[in-house]
Order: structure tokens, then C-alpha cells, then sequence
């Protein structure tokens, strides 16, 4: 049985006081939530102070990026093993911002994912279409050429360090949800696949979260779907009053 996965995305919030000030009450009010892997993504500058105040917790450690190369003159990026010595352990890849606003590409992303499963991390990689896409009908077009792009060279094995996010660029951070259905849908979609190219094995083992506007009102109904494994979370996971009750929701779930 697949373990689900709330995972936060923090993006480009919170000074080291406030990410002290929120992991700290996620740590305390998620300490019964043992059968929910829950990560914090933090921003980089962040994540030191995190991590120092997750050790002995539950809580996982994660970063919203990552570079490929180990190290060198690559002004404002940072390596795997910068992130390893500030104790994360997932990196978020593809997300729909950094290919929007940072020219980020299906090849990017596998060069990232290479380095990342290279040194022993593990990956939470992104892929989701845009309104016009789904509206054209080219959803499953768009998800089938990203992840076709960021899984390039990587074999079956691999797997067991990846997470795939679906996150429709269309419902992240606009309050438009997917409708379980339509999340149901394009995961079933992900996880054939994944078996065309990898097997039953992989496919069936392989967590899919969803993300796009999930909070504690919806997240029940979406995360009851079969293909749903988890959800990555945007705005609801800034404040823990809002992230907390995803996390038991996910654990009421998987008892
Ligand atoms: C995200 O950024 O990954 C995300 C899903 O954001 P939101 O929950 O705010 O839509």
C-alpha cells in the first residue's frame, strides 16, 4: 500500500523567524500523524533553521529546487550537496513556476532529476497542463511529453526515490480546484503510464499527488480518489491551521 504524502510548498514566503514560527507548530500538531509522510518545503534560506527545529520530528525536510552541476560558477543556484548538509531530503522539480517565470524545460528538469537521485536524494517532480491546453483537448498530450522528458535515461529503480505531482497550472494558487474526477482522470492516466514504460510494479508502488488549490474543504474528496497518493500544497500550507487538518485528513484516510 502506497504511504500518502502531504507535502508544503512554501515558495517564496516566510523570513527565518516566521518559517521557525510555522514548522514548529506543524511539528507539534502533526506528532500522531505517523502514517502521513509530511514534508516542508521551505526557501533555501530557510531551510538550516528548519531542519534544526524538525530533528526528533516526523517531518521531512524539502527544497523547491535544485542545480545539476556539483558546484562551480553558477551564480544564485545551489548543489545537492549544499541541500544534503542542510538536511533535506525531497527537491521539488519542474514546478509550474520556475517553468514559467525561469525558463525551466522537460530537459532541465531531467538534468535535475539526474543529479538529484545521483546524490541520493529524492524527487517530487511536477507536471501539469495550462487552461488553453485542457481546453484544446491536450491535456494527457502535455503530461505524456513532460514526463516522457524528465523520466529521459532514468530506469525503474529509480522510481523508488520519485514522487510525481499532477498540478494543472490552471488551479495552482488561483482557488480553481480540479474536480476529483477530473484529478482521478489524468492520475489514472500517469500511473498507465508509468506501467507501459516501467511495469505493474513500478506503476502500482509509484505515489501521485495532486496539487491546485487544495485546502481542508476539499481535500477529503480529492485525496478518497483511488490514484490520489497525497497532495502537494500551495497557500493552505502557509499557516498551519490550514495544513494540519490536510495532514489528518490524509491520516483518517490511510487508518
Ligand atoms: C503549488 O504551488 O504547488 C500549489 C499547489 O499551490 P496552491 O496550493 O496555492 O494552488
Amino acid at each position: 500500500m502506497r504511504k500518502m504524502m502531504i507535502a508544503g510548498n512554501w515558495k517564496m514566503h516566510n523570513d527565518n523567524a516566521q518559517a521557525q514560527q510555522l514548522a514548529n507548530q506543524i511539528k507539534i500538531k502533526t506528532t500522531a500523524e505517523t502514517n502521513v509522510e509530511i514534508v516542508v518545503c521551505p526557501t533555501f534560506t530557510a531551510l538550516s533553521v528548519v531542519n534544526d527545529i524538525l530533528k526528533g520530528s516526523h517531518v521531512i525536510l524539502g527544497a523547491q529546487n535544485m542545480f545539476w552541476e556539483a558546484q562551480g560558477a553558477y551564480t544564485g543556484e545551489i548543489s545537492a550537496s549544499m541541500l544534503k548538509s542542510c538536511g533535506v531530503r525531497y527537491v521539488i522539480l519542474g514546478h509550474s513556476e520556475r517553468r514559467q517565470y525561469f525558463g525551466e524545460t522537460d530537459e532541465t528538469v531531467n538534468k535535475r532529476l539526474r543529479a538529484v537521485l545521483e546524490n541520493g536524494l529524492k524527487a517530487i517532480v511536477c507536471v501539469g497542463e495550462t487552461l488553453e491546453e485542457r481546453e484544446a483537448g491536450r491535456a494527457r498530450e502535455v503530461i505524456d511529453r513532460q514526463i516522457n522528458g524528465a523520466f529521459a535515461g532514468i530506469d525503474a529503480a529509480a522510481f523508488s526515490a520519485i514522487v510525481v505531482a499532477y498540478e494543472p497550472v490552471w488551479a495552482i494558487g488561483t482557488g480553481k480546484t480540479a474536480s476529483p474526477e477530473q484529478a482521478q482522470e489524468i492520475h489514472a492516466h500517469l500511473r498507465q503510464r508509468i506501467e507501459e514504460r516501467y511495469g505493474a510494479d513500478t506503476a502500482s508502488a509509484l505515489r501521485i499527488l495532486y496539487g491546485g488549490s487544495v485546502k481542508p474543504a476539499n481535500a477529503r474528496e480529492l485525496l478518497s480518489q483511488p490514484d490520489l497518493d497525497g497532495a502537494l500544497v500551495g497557500g493552505a500550507c502557509l499557516k498551519a491551521e490550514t495544513f494540519v487538518p490536510i495532514i489528518q485528513t490524509a491520516g483518517e484516510l490511510s487508518a
